[in-house]
């Protein structure tokens, strides 16, 4: 363990606590499913194991995302997870709603105890569904749609040592890693009004791969990265 790591352990626990965390940090767990909540913005997002990690390189989205939303969009965040970008957006836009849907209702209850926490739950409303299938959502019009869907290559999965204490489900994008792009363009850009946008995070080598599946602009994270696909309609 690094000094920086036993540092933010101490910050959270102590005596046999503190023992316990260490253990847990030494056999390899994420320091965020440890202390059970992680960096996201300008603040703190909780956390369960059905919760993917919030990473720095989504803040892209967000920081694309607040150029586009103005005072009283309605927006949705698809496979919300810990609910990081939708409640990042909410909490830094006026008069805006949100609506969140996750497959893990798990994952659903955290993002509901995030917004609470961070004062915008009456903007929020939560879906848990699968979003392969979209019929609760038929019926709605957005004026923006993000998402950070599951988008690593399923026999790639493996081979990562960072994510392997992550929810299999919030990363595997099938055998491409495109499953979800497809889904997202095909049913989900037709409820994103005239004017509106979709906003989708991508893996750092899939910019060729969404640019032929729709007219969109990516942009990069700063390693350089293609990180954001930003499609207006
Ligand atoms: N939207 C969440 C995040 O960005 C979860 C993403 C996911 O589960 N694929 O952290």
């Amino acid at each position: 363990m690094t000094n920086r790591e036993f540092d933010f352990l101490k910050e959270h626990f102590s005596g046999e606590e503190l023992e316990r965390a260490k253990e847990r940090v030494e056999n390899g767990e994420p320091l965020a499913y440890v202390i059970g909540e992680w960096y996201f913005w300008d603040q703190t997002f909780l956390l369960n194991e059905a919760c993917l990690i919030p990473r720095a390189d989504t803040e892209h989205l967000v920081e694309h995302g607040l150029k586009r939303l103005k005072k009283g969009y309605y927006f949705a965040d698809l496979c919300c997870g810990s609910g990081c970008i939708g409640i990042t957006l909410l909490k830094h836009t006026e008069n805006t709603k949100c609506l969140f849907a996750d497959i893990s209702q798990k994952a659903l209850d955290m993002a509901k105890l995030n917004a609470q926490r961070i004062g915008v739950l009456e903007r929020c409303e939560f879906v848990c569904a699968n979003i392969k299938d979209n019929s609760s959502f038929l019926n709605r019009q957005f004026d923006v749609i993000f998402s950070n869907p599951p988008y690593i290559p399923t026999n790639v999965i493996e081979t990562l040592e960072t994510v392997k204490h992550e929810p299999k489900i919030a990363l595997d994008g099938g055998e491409d890693g495109m499953d979800f792009y497809r889904l997202l363009i095909n049913d989900y850009l037709p409820l994103v009004k005239e004017g509106g946008s979709m906003l989708l995070e991508i893996g750092y080598d899939q910019k060729e791969a969404i640019e032929e599946l729709c007219q969109c602009s990516v942009y990069r994270d700063y390693g350089g990265n293609a990180r954001v696909a930003v499609i207006d309609k």
